[in-house]
């Protein structure tokens, strides 16, 4: 599998019977036993992922760790190269475009449900359009994630929808697991169908009962002679048509676990599907369904080298994350290439809206958050394609893209178009459903937030933390009280080291990273995200040292301690980006949306020049074109009108 390489993965002992450092600060903290278990099953699980990864690919050496806790940002793991178009120069590409724009063209793209017809699902599978993920050698086409993300985005530019079923099926479906953890008879027996489009996949792990808390899936396998019988039901399974072969995270052995499940063609007593109405995803099936009984062969059990199904459903969505960035940057395009036609056309009091601040803004703004979800899905492919695990920065993929397109579209891009955004027909209207639900689907946004900064906050915490809380327990002292010389006593061989780390970090010499010769306003901004970040070590920590094994309950200070480090690496992340693909319109978009964030993190008002250096960008934009967007046909405009009144 492309960006999970075998020399990158290690056979480290498995630190899953190990109780986990949220398990024993959760028992601390005095949680009950059963959230305890919950919260550990979830952080051993993110260990066991950990532990499929050789040191420097691990969480702990990831960029976004490094930028955090080191003195001086590691500015080249910033550096994402220029996107070799090349890549993405091969027939089955090609084809596969050709395929959708003749059924667009043809008005054939939907079935008499409204859905991707299985005639497109089909004519793309003869395009090559399944197996682009798919190593070659399983009849695939191999891509990079790089080149794959980079290509969804392209697809997703002319049908959404088409984009995100090649998304399921590849990064969260049942390409990834079995391209990255099942065995050569798993791979040889389905990699093929699935690359020639013989087999579509979907991923079934959402339950009604267990969405955003994943310890608490009802959904059981046993084992009988040569298969597993499989009860219980998943609900909002994406693509989850009779036929499919879908990705079923089960519990076996009281364990989360993988088994490729092809579904029958035929409802029946074993299997049925369960069907609601649903605004999201409209232009694709989404069902649930319930197993009774329901008979799987043994040998479609995924078996990673460490951990368990949730490694294996971890491991996709972080592709699946990137994913769904390169499609709201697509979406946010198409809602730009809108916005400019319109507001020429549009006039108030005499003058065209495009000619107002308001409207400016909200096209430079746009355009700054295009630039930001185009430059996080490239990096975190980039790395993901060197082997990084990459989870820290899949996440913030994913919350920043589905967080922009939803702003995009509510606050730029339904404002501008006024009433006709409600009207059948406007994409807003027609869409907003689909503009909002990324939000949710992959993870809820702020509980990924705090799962971004649980991640961040765990390597310092284990070495820290850990052993003082322990001795807090020993001691039988509730908190630790730094002001009181007794409790300082009796935990000092554990404080000990933490003040060592202390005082270390405020000695250690900081420096700015060692820039390339850039554009001026890009270098200055990633100087101050730098420095920015210079003083996060010290907020996370004493925010550790304060609300100690509380912390946890503090939802709302962990959302916001991630919010600002994440702001401070999109920063870092777009400048660099936006610097390696050297285009002027690029390089000013990314400069509103790190000025934009400046102002945020530092709560001064926005300035005068500020606004105006808004309206330029927007004129460059409205002259010049955003870098994709001209290939992408606006709408006609709704209720036309005459310009010339009639009398
Ligand atoms: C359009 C669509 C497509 C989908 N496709 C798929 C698919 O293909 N396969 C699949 O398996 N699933 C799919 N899903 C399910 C999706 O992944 C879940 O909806 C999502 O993970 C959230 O789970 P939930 O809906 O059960 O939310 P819940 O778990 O009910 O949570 C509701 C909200 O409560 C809050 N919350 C939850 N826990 C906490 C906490 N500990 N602390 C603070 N706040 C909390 C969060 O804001 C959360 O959003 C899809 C969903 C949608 C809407």
């Amino acid at each position: 599998m492309t960006g999970l390489k075998d020399r990158k993965l290690t056979s480290e002992v498995n630190p899953a019977e190990q109780v986990s450092f949220a398990e024993t600060a959760m028992r601390l903290g005095g949680k009950s036993e059963e959230e305890s278990k919950r919260t550990g099953a979830v952080d051993s699980a993110d260990d066991q992922v950990e532990a499929l990864f050789a040191a420097q690919y691990k969480t702990s050496n990831s960029p976004i760790h490094k930028a955090v806790w080191d003195a001086k940002t590691p500015i080249e793991l910033f550096a994402t190269p220029k996107f070799d178009e090349k890549s993405l120069d091969i027939p089955e590409v090609r084809r596969s475009i050709e395929v959708v724009k003749r059924h667009d063209q043809a008005k054939t793209l939907y079935d008499e449900k409204g859905k991707i017809s299985e005639e497109v699902i089909h004519d793309l599978g003869t395009a090559g359009y399944w197996g682009l993920f798919i190593p070659k050698r399983y009849g695939g086409q191999g891509l990079s994630v790089r080149a794959f993300m980079n290509f969804l985005g392209r697809v997703a530019a002319l049908n959404p929808m088409v984009a995100a079923l090649n998304s399921v099926h590849s990064c969260i479906g049942a390409v990834d697991p079995l391209c990255a953890f099942g065995n050569e008879e798993q791979k040889n027996k389905y990699l093929p169908k699935l690359a020639s489009g013989e087999m579509i996949s979907a991923f079934g792990l959402t339950e009604p009962n267990a969405g955003s808390d994943l310890t608490a899936l009802r959904t059981t396998a046993v084992l009988d002679k040569d298969e597993y019988v499989l009860n219980g039901e998943k609900l909002f399974i994406t693509n989850a048509v009779l036929g499919r072969t879908v990705c079923v995270v089960c519990i076996i052995d009281g364990k989360p676990a993988c088994l490729v499940v092809e579904f029958p063609k035929q409802e029946s007593e074993n299997f049925q599907l369960i069907t609601y109405g649903l605004y999201a995803v409209k232009r694709a099936y989404n069902l649930g369904f319930r197993f009774t009984n329901f008979r799987v062969p043994k040998e479609n059990l995924l078996v990673p080298s460490s951990g368990d199904g949730l490694t294996i459903a971890y491991h996709g969505l972080n592709r699946g994350r990137l994913a769904l960035c390169a499609a709201s940057s697509a979406g946010m395009k198409s809602m730009l290439a809108n916005m400019v036609p319109w507001s020429r056309f549009r006039e108030t009091y005499g003058n065209a809206i495009i000619k107002r601040e308001l409207v400016k803004r909200r096209i430079a703004k746009t355009a700054g958050l295009i630039a930001g979800a185009e430059a996080l899905y490239n990096w975190g492919s980039w790395l993901l394609d060197q082997g990084y695990r990459g989870e820290l920065e899949c996440i913030i993929a994913k919350i920043f893209g589905s967080e922009a397109q939803k702003e995009v579209a509510i606050e730029y891009f339904m404002k501008t178009h006024g009433g006709r955004s409600f009207m059948h027909g406007h994409l807003f209207g027609d869409n907003v459903h689909e503009f909002l639900a990324p939000c949710i689907y992959e993870g809820e946004g702020e509980v990924l937030g705090m799962a971004f900064f649980k991640s961040l906050a765990k390597d310092h915490g284990v070495r820290f933390f850990e052993p003082v809380g322990k001795a807090l327990a020993r001691n039988k002292m509730k908190t630790l009280n730094p002001v009181n010389p007794a409790h300082v006593w009796a935990l000092r061989n554990e404080l000990i080291p933490y003040s060592l780390w202390f005082a270390g970090k405020v000695l250690e010499p900081k420096g700015s990273p060692d820039l390339p010769q850039m554009n001026a306003a890009l270098k200055d901004h990633i100087e101050w995200a730098s420095k920015q970040l210079q003083g996060s070590p010290f907020e996370l920590s004493l925010n550790m040292v304060k609300h100690q094994l509380k912390l946890t309950d503090r939802q709302c200070r962990i959302a916001d301690m991630s919010e600002r480090i994440q702001w401070m690496i999109i920063m870092l992340v777009t400048a660099m980006w936006a610097h390696a693909e050297g285009d002027e319109v690029i390089q000013a978009s990314a400069d509103v949306l790190c000025q934009t964030i400046r102002f945020k993190l530092s709560g001064k008002r926005p300035t005068d020049e500020y606004y105006r250096s808004l309206c330029k960008v927007a004129d460059l934009i409205i002259e010049k074109g955003y870098p994709g967007v001209s290939t992408i046909e606006p709408d006609a405009v709704l209720f036309p009108y005459s310009k010339v009144p009639t009398a």
